[in-house]
């Protein structure tokens, strides 16, 4: 069986090339982003989307001796940044860059934008218990998903993910086989990052119990962008907030999600096609 990321590519192309004889941009730059079939030049590095949660007005969680989320949550980012790109395989990018307020909506538009290949949420949230610590991960819940998918096929951006607005010009049929493959694909390579967070996590860093878990994040509905989102701790707890103030520990959670965004990528193929 062929792997679910190829039957998609090879749709988009066979519909990009049979309407398009000269490609626009737009269409040029998704074929780059198909396998490289006889093109002689290196792909891309992937764009991994780094994304801190809240900023600006948006403090996030307050902690229990007043450590903001918000700039752990970027602290955090900038480090992960520095590790990726110390590493050469990503390209890498993040959603906020300062402090500011970005709306849930607008990150995943940026992330889209930017034809990221995995989208990363970082937050330190607060529990009403306050002994509860320890890392996590989120992906979408499957019925919250239907929303975003539901509009895929509706909007200029999501057609582009398909190589361009000439895939309207497709049957609405063929449009919907295609947003159910990829919402498939999505679904699979954040449930693989999922996975990869915890393996990484777990000789490495702190994981509370279950550490894998399912929640309507608005965030995380990018229908075409494997995305997690990663609780790094939680500032309610006292030692986890004393520990995500050091830059030592903030090193040792991006150490772990360094390890984790290169197991995705080492056995996205494999996942994908089993699915
Ligand atoms: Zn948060």
């Amino acid at each position: 069986m062929l792997p679910r990321r190829l039957i998609v590519r090879a749709a988009v192309s066979v519909g990009v090339a049979a309407l398009l004889p000269e490609a626009p941009a737009a269409a040029r730059r998704h074929h780059a982003a198909a396998p490289y079939v006889a093109r002689g030049t290196a792909p891309p590095k992937p764009l991994v989307m780094l994304d801190p949660g809240h900023g600006g007005k948006d403090p996030g969680a307050i902690g229990v001796s007043g450590t903001y989320e918000k700039h752990v949550a970027i602290a955090a980012a900038d480090e992960l940044r520095r590790q990726l790109l110390a590493g050469g395989r990503y390209r890498v990018s993040l959603s906020r860059d300062s402090d500011v307020f970005i709306r849930l909506e607008d990150r995943v538009a940026i992330a889209q934008g930017r034809q990221a290949a995995l989208f990363v949420s970082m937050h330190a949230d607060a529990l009403h218990d306050q002994a509860i610590r320890g890392a996590s991960v989120y992906t979408l819940s499957g019925s919250a998903s239907d929303a975003q998918t539901a509009s895929l096929a509706k909007t200029e951006n999501s057609a582009d993910r398909y190589g361009g607005p000439h895939v309207h010009a497709v049957s609405p049929e063929v449009q919907r086989i295609l947003a159910s493959l990829v919402r498939q694909e999505t679904r699979i390579g954040s449930a693989h990052m999922a996975r990869s967070v915890v393996g990484a996590f777990r000789p490495r860093v702190t994981l509370l119990n279950n550490p894998a878990r399912h929640a309507a994040f608005v965030v995380l509905k990018a229908a075409d962008i494997p995305s997690v989102l990663v609780e790094m701790g939680f500032m309610s707890n006292r030692q986890d907030e004393a520990a995500l103030r050091q830059a030592s520990h903030r090193s040792l959670v991006a150490n772990a999600m360094t390890h984790a965004i290169d197991a995705y990528f080492a056995g996205v193929g494999i996942t994908r096609s089993a699915g």
